[in-house]
């Protein structure tokens, strides 16, 4: 079922995307070489404690999920691109990272996404990642009052197309609310004009999220992380938006 929100509650929303986009530019202001990914967790997590917030993710445990996923972050690493259970790991030199990161704030839920290259970037790397922020700013653009969740996905898929991108159309955006994940499905490619019809008080998290050679995924052995078929990298830009009458508002917006 898609739920509108009222202007009242897109205010009450405001805070909630606000705590998302300060743990994601704490996340990435300490993403470098040699950290490793169970500190990032423990950075969210303590950001989460101190804010008085709640996690989305640390019980989370839908039917695609082996088992509840225990951290509060997501961190995909190279042909990982998402769902990337936090472990062991030490980034290093070059290591192409997303992170993704949803939490409630007075009870209203935000998710926001971004990728970052560590160290020494492959330009390649650092091109990916400029076309899947370009096709979120696209898919943004698109979210109008009006216009139906079709063109967002149009919009999003052709960034993508210009760049000889595939586009996956089984995992992306979703509506957001009192949960993380609800109606409507925002898929990355679509046809414009059809799909639901945009409109004021309607919530979305837009996300599109590419691999350099191929749209196909597996999930790796520890029952979450989703990695590229052909050992491509990914990248992955999410911001949490409102529709409104005066046009979209990010409400995941960092500084
Ligand atoms: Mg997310």
């Amino acid at each position: 079922m898609i739920e509108l929100r009222t202007p009242t509650q897109i205010e009450q929303m405001k805070p909630a995307g606000r705590f998302v986009a300060d743990v994601l530019t704490a996340l990435k202001d300490k993403a470098d070489v040699g950290v490793n990914l169970l500190e990032l967790d423990e950075l969210a997590h303590q950001m989460i404690k101190d804010r008085g917030a709640e996690s989305c993710y640390i019980d989370y445990h839908p039917s695609f999920g082996a088992m509840p996923f225990g951290k509060v972050l997501c961190t995909s690493v190279n042909d990982a691109v998402l769902h990337g259970l936090p472990f062991d790991y030490r980034l290093q030199d070059g290591d192409l990272l997303s992170v993704d990161f949803a939490a409630s704030v007075d009870g209203w839920v935000s998710d926001s996404a971004l990728s970052v290259v560590v160290g020494t970037p492959r330009q390649e790397d650092l091109d990916l990642i400029e076309t899947t922020t370009r096709a979120l700013e696209a898919g943004i653009g698109a979210a109008q009052a009006g216009n139906r969740i079709g063109d967002i996905s149009a919009a999003i898929a052709a960034v993508a197309h210009g760049k000889g991108l595939t586009v996956n159309t089984q995992f992306g955006g979703h509506g957001v609310g009192r949960t993380m994940h609800g109606d409507p499905h925002v898929p990355n490619d679509g046809r414009a004009g059809r799909g639901f019809k945009l409109q004021p008080g309607l919530v979305i998290a837009i996300e599109p999220w590419f691999l350099h050679t191929t749209d196909e995924i597996y999930t790796d052995a520890d029952g979450w992380t989703l990695r590229s078929a052909d050992g491509s990298r990914g990248a992955h830009m999410e911001h949490t938006i409102a529709i409104t009458a005066g046009g979209p508002l990010v409400l995941t917006a960092r500084d």
